[in-house]
C-alpha cells in the first residue's frame, strides 16, 4: 500500500476487547466446572449497561458457550489460541507469529466464533464505533485516497460509507472479525473487485507470505525510471517498468492481491500517456520554451514533475509526475528518438509551402 493509516484510529477497540473477554470468561467457566454465567454477567462489568439489549449477542455468547461445552480440554484450548494469536495483527502480517485458520479448529465451535465475532462487527456500525473510525482516517490525511491504490477517492464522513474491509478475511480468522486493528477503509474497487476474500496471510498453495500493516507503514514511492520511452502498447507509448520503493517482500503481496502494476499499466498510464505528453506540449508552448533546446525541453519536463509531485494523490498527480521524472532522465541521457518526439510536439513541423509556377 502506499501509505498508511493512523494507530489513533483503532484505539477505540473496546467492543472486540469486551467480546474477547467474554469469550475468555466463557472458556474460564467451562475449565472451571463451572455455570454459564448469564446475560449480561457474561460480559465485563463497564459495558453490561451498553450492551444489556442487545439480545443479538445475548444469544451467540450463549451458542458459543454451548459448542465450546462439547469440546475436550485441547481443543477448548486451540480456540483460545486462535483468539489470541488472530488478533496478533502486527505479527502476523509481518511474519513474526502465525495462526491456524477457521477450518483446521475444531467443528462444532467454527460456526458459532464466526457468528459472534461477525454480529460484533456489525455491531460496530450501530454503535457508532466504524464512523468515528472512518472519520479520524479521513481527517489525518491531507488527500482523502484509498491507500491501497492511490487512485480512488475516499468521501467524506456523512456520506454513504466506504468499505470497511476485513484486511485478515473474517472467513478463515473469524476471531479478528471486530478488531479495528483489522479492519480497515478501503475504495470500492480495490476491496470488491480485486482483494475480495484473499487471504494476505497465505498464497494460493498455502505457503505463508508476509503483508504490509495499514496502521503501521510509511509511504511507499513509485519510480518508472527503467521504463522506456517507446514501443509498449504501441510504438509511442513507453513499456513501462513500474517500481516500488522500498521493495520489500510485502509489495510482493500488495500486488499480487491488488493488481496494482497491472492496474497503474492498463488504466492511467496506457490510455492517458498521450494526453499528459499533450499537455506537457501546451505547457511548453504557454512558457515560450524553445523546442530546439534540449536544456529548455528538460527543464519544462522537471517543471512538470515537481508540479506533479507537488499535487500528490489528487487527480494521479504521484504517476504523472513518475512519468514525467522517467522521461527528464531519458532526455538527460541523451534519447535522441524521445527528444526529437518532444521537439515535434511543442514546435510542430512548418507545413511545407505552397508549390509556385
Ligand atoms: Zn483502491
Amino acid at each position: 500500500m502506499l501509505f498508511g493509516y493512523p494507530i489513533s484510529a483503532t484505539h477505540d477497540n473496546w467492543l472486540h476487547d469486551c467480546i474477547s473477554a467474554s469469550v475468555q470468561t466463557i472458556h474460564a467457566a467451562v475449565d472451571g466446572n463451572k455455570k454459564y454465567p448469564g446475560w449480561p454477567t457474561v460480559l465485563p462489568a463497564p459495558y453490561r449497561k451498553i450492551l444489556n439489549l442487545r439480545t443479538g449477542l445475548r444469544d451467540r455468547l450463549k451458542a458459543y458457550n454451548t459448542a465450546v461445552r462439547k469440546l475436550q480440554k485441547l481443543e477448548r484450548d486451540a480456540l483460545l489460541d486462535a483468539l489470541h494469536n488472530e488478533n496478533r495483527i502486527a505479527d502476523l502480517v509481518s511474519g513474526a507469529c502465525d495462526c491456524v485458520t477457521l477450518d483446521k479448529l475444531p467443528k462444532v465451535a467454527q460456526g458459532p466464533a464466526s457468528e459472534l465475532f461477525s454480529f460484533a462487527f456489525d455491531l460496530l456500525t450501530d454503535l457508532g464505533v466504524r464512523d468515528q473510525q472512518y472519520a479520524k482516517i479521513y481527517a489525518s490525511a491531507a488527500e482523502h485516497v484509498c491507500s491501497f491504490c492511490g487512485t480512488e477517492y475516499f468521501d467524506a464522513p456523512g456520506a454513504a460509507r466506504e468499505a470497511l474491509d476485513h484486511y485478515l478475511p473474517r472467513s478463515r480468522y473469524a476471531f479478528a472479525a471486530a478488531n479495528l486493528r483489522n479492519l480497515v477503509p478501503m475504495g470500492y474497487k480495490c476491496n470488491s473487485s480485486y482483494k475480495l476474500a484473499s487471504d494476505l496471510l497465505r498464497r494460493d498453495d498455502g505457503t505463508r507470505r508476509v503483508a504490509f500493516d495499514p496502521y503501521n507503514h510509511a509511504k511507499l514511492s513509485i519510480s518508472l525510471d527503467a521504463s522506456e520511452p517507446f514501443d509498449g502498447v504501441d510504438a509511442h507509448t513507453p513499456k513501462w517498468e513500474i517500481r516500488f520503493d522500498p521493495d520489500t517482500p510485502a509489495v510482493t503481496t500488495w500486488d499480487d492481491v491488488f493488481s496494482v502494476r497491472l492496474r497503474y499499466q492498463r488504466d492511467h498510464l496506457d490510455p492517458s500517456f498521450r494526453g499528459w505528453l499533450s499537455l506537457f506540449a501546451k505547457a511548453a508552448r504557454r512558457a515560450g520554451v524553445q523546442a530546439n533546446s534540449d536544456a529548455a525541453l528538460i527543464a519544462e519536463l522537471r517543471r512538470l514533475e515537481e508540479g506533479f509531485n507537488d499535487t500528490g494523490f489528487q487527480d494521479r498527480g504521484f504517476l504523472k509526475a513518475a512519468v514525467f521524472r522517467m522521461l527528464r532522465r531519458h532526455c538527460e541521457n541523451g534519447h535522441k528518438r524521445l527528444l526529437e518526439q518532444l521537439r515535434s510536439l511543442v514546435a510542430p513541423p512548418a507545413p511545407l509551402p505552397p508549390i509556385t509556377v
